[in-house]
C-alpha cells in the first residue's frame, strides 16, 4: 500500500493551484486539489480577472456607441441603452464556461477535486471538509481576499458599500460611485460603471494613481481618466462611511491631515488592496508562521521552511497576478517532480485593462535609477502610430528604459489601446536579454500598434523614423 493517499495535494484551485495540480498530474504524480468554492478557478475565474474583463468589454462596446466613436465610422444606432441584467448574464456565461473548463481539465488529467475547506493536521495530513487525506507534498495556493477598510462595513448584498465582488455584480448603474483606492481594481471597475453612465469619483491616499507603475505612465493615466470624466481626489483618505437607506456618506480628509469634508454616493467601492489567505489553514500545526505582511515565505523553488510543504500565488510575496500564480504553479509541480522549475520574477508583465490599456514589465525609470543603472529612455507617442491613427485610438505612448552602457532593456511601459497584447513582446524580448537595438531591428508588421514599441526602441538611440 502507498505510504500516502496522494503524491501531491494542492490547497486552492485558483490559477496557481489548478495549474500546479494539472502539471503535477501531467508529470505522473497522483494529485488532488482541495477547493472550498462551488466552482474551480479561484478568485481569477469567479470574481476577478474574468468577470471584470467581461464587464470591461461590454461597457467598452457601449461607450463606443454612446460617445460617437462608432458613428465616426458610419455606424449609427439611435436610442442606445444598457440592459444591465443582460450584461451580467453574458458575464456569468463566460465565467461558467471557463470554470467548467477547469473541471473538464481536472477530469482529463485525473486530478481529484476534494470539495471543502482544507486545514493541516500535520505537514502530510490534511482535513478537507469531513475527510482526512495524506499527501507526500502539499502546495498552499489559497490566494488572497479583499483588504477591509477599518470602520467601513461592506455589504455586497445591499449593494451600497461593496468590494470588488459586489461591484462586479451590481444590478443597476449607480448615479454616483465613489471608489476608495486608485489602484487596478478601482480604475478597472470605476471605468466599467462610468462608461455605463455613473458619475465616478476615485479617492486615492497617495498623490498619484497606480502605485508601482512608471511615474510618467501614472501621470498620463491620471490625465486620461480625468479627460474621460472621472473625478480624482488624490492625496485624500476616507476616514468613515455611513449608510442611511440607499445613500452613503463618506468622510474625507487630506492624507497629510486637515479639515474633513463629506461626500454623498449611492454606491461605494472599497478597493484598497488584497491580503493573503492563511486563516483557517491551521499553520500552527506545522510550525509555519506567515511574515508580518501575512504572506508565506518560500525559497526560489517555492518550498516553505516545512519539509514537503510548498506555496505559490497570491499567498506568497510578489505581485498578486494570475499569470504569476500560473507560472509558479507549473514551476512548483516541476520542482516536486524533481525537475527544475523556475520563474523569472524580474519579468512579470502587469496590465490594467482600461481604455486605453496600461502595461509594463521590468523596471520603471525610477526603479532603474534607484538600482544604480545609468539609463537611456526612448519614447514614442501613439499619436504618431499609423494603426492608432486609423483606428482613432491615439491616446498614450510607449517607453523603453535601457541600460546606457549595455543597451540591455531594463523595462518597458506603455499606455495604448492594446497595450495588454503589446507587452508580451517586450516581456519575451527581456526574457531573451534583448537590447533596445534588438527590438529596433526586429521587423514589425505594418500597420500595427506594436510598431510603436519598435519606434520607442529606436528612440533610445535617438533615431525614431516617424517623429
Ligand atoms: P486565488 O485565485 O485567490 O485562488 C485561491 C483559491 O483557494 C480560492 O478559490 C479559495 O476559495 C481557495 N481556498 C482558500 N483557502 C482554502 C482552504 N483552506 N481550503 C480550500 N480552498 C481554499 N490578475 C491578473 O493577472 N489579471 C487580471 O485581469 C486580474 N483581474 C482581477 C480582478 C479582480 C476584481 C480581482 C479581485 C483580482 C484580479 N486579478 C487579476 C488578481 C488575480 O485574480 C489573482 O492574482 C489570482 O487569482 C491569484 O491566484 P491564486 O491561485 O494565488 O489564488
Ligand atoms: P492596489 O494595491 O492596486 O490599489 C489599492 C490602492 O488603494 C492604492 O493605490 C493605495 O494607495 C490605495 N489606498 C490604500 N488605502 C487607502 C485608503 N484608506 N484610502 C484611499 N486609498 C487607499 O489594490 P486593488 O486595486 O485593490 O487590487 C488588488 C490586487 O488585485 C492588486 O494587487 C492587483 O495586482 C490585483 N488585480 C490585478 C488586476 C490586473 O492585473 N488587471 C486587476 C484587478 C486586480
Amino acid at each position: 500500500m502507498a505510504e500516502y493517499d496522494y503524491d501531491v495535494l494542492v490547497i486552492g484551485a485558483g490559477p496557481g493551484g489548478y495549474v500546479a495540480a494539472i502539471r503535477a498530474a501531467q508529470l505522473g504524480l497522483k494529485t488532488a486539489c482541495a477547493e472550498s468554492r462551488e466552482t474551480l478557478g479561484g478568485t481569477c475565474l469567479n470574481v476577478g480577472c474574468i468577470p471584470s474583463k467581461a464587464l470591461l468589454h461590454g461597457s467598452e462596446l457601449f461607450e463606443e456607441l454612446a460617445d460617437g466613436t462608432l458613428a465616426k465610422f458610419g455606424i449609427v444606432t439611435d436610442n442606445a441603452r444598457v440592459d444591465v441584467a443582460k450584461l451580467q448574464s453574458e458575464k456569468a456565461t463566460a465565467v461558467k464556461e471557463l470554470t467548467g473548463g477547469i473541471e473538464y481539465l481536472f477530469k482529463k488529467n485525473k486530478v481529484t477535486w476534494l470539495k471543502g475547506r482544507a486545514a493541516f493536521e500535520d505537514a502530510h495530513t490534511i482535513k478537507v471538509g469531513d475527510e482526512t487525506v495524506t499527501a507526500k507534498n502539499v502546495v498552499i495556493a489559497t490566494g488572497s481576499s479583499v483588504t477591509p477598510l477599518p470602520g467601513v462595513a461592506v455589504d455586497n448584498e445591499a449593494g451600497i458599500v461593496v468590494d470588488s465582488t459586489g461591484a462586479l455584480a451590481l444590478d443597476r448603474v449607480p448615479q454616483h460611485l465613489v471608489v476608495i483606492g486608485g489602484g487596478v481594481i478601482g480604475l478597472e471597475l470605476g471605468s466599467v460603471w462610468r462608461r455605463l453612465g455613473a458619475k465616478v469619483t476615485v479617492v486615492e491616499f497617495l498623490d498619484q494613481l497606480l502605485p508601482g507603475m512608471d511615474g510618467e505612465v501614472r501621470k498620463e493615466a491620471a490625465k486620461l481618466f480625468k479627460k474621460q470624466g472621472m473625478e480624482l481626489r488624490l492625496s485624500t483618505k476616507v476616514t468613515g462611511v455611513t449608510v442611511k437607506g440607499k445613500k452613503a456618506t463618506l468622510t474625507l480628509e487630506p492624507a497629510a491631515g486637515g479639515d474633513s469634508e463629506t461626500l454623498e454616493a449611492d454606491c461605494v467601492l472599497v478597493a484598497i488592496g488584497r491580503r493573503p489567505n492563511t486563516e483557517g489553514l491551521n499553520l500552527d500545526a506545522i510550525g509555519l508562521k506567515p511574515n508580518d505582511r501575512g504572506q508565506i515565505e518560500t525559497d526560489e523553488d517555492f518550498a516553505t521552511s516545512v519539509d514537503g510543504v510548498w506555496a505559490i500565488g497570491d499567498v506568497i510575496p510578489g505581485p498578486m497576478l494570475a499569470h504569476k500564480a500560473e507560472d509558479e504553479g507549473v514551476a512548483v509541480a516541476e520542482n516536486i517532480a524533481g525537475q527544475t522549475g523556475i520563474v523569472n520574477h524580474a519579468v512579470i508583465p502587469s496590465v490594467v485593462y482600461t481604455m486605453p490599456e496600461i502595461a509594463g514589465v521590468g523596471l520603471t525609470e525610477e526603479a532603474a535609477k534607484e538600482a544604480g543603472h545609468e539609463i537611456k529612455v526612448g519614447k514614442f507617442p501613439m499619436m504618431a502610430n499609423s494603426r492608432a491613427k486609423t483606428n482613432r485610438d491615439t491616446d498614450g505612448f510607449v517607453k523603453v528604459v535601457a541600460d546606457a552602457k549595455t543597451d540591455r532593456v531594463l523595462g518597458v511601459w506603455m499606455i495604448a489601446s492594446v497595450a495588454g497584447t503589446m507587452i508580451a513582446q517586450a516581456a519575451q524580448a527581456m526574457e531573451f536579454g534583448a537590447t533596445s537595438e534588438d527590438i529596433a531591428y526586429t521587423c514589425h508588421a505594418h500597420p500595427t500598434h506594436s510598431e510603436a514599441l519598435k519606434e520607442a526602441a529606436m528612440a533610445v538611440q535617438g533615431k525614431p523614423i516617424h517623429i
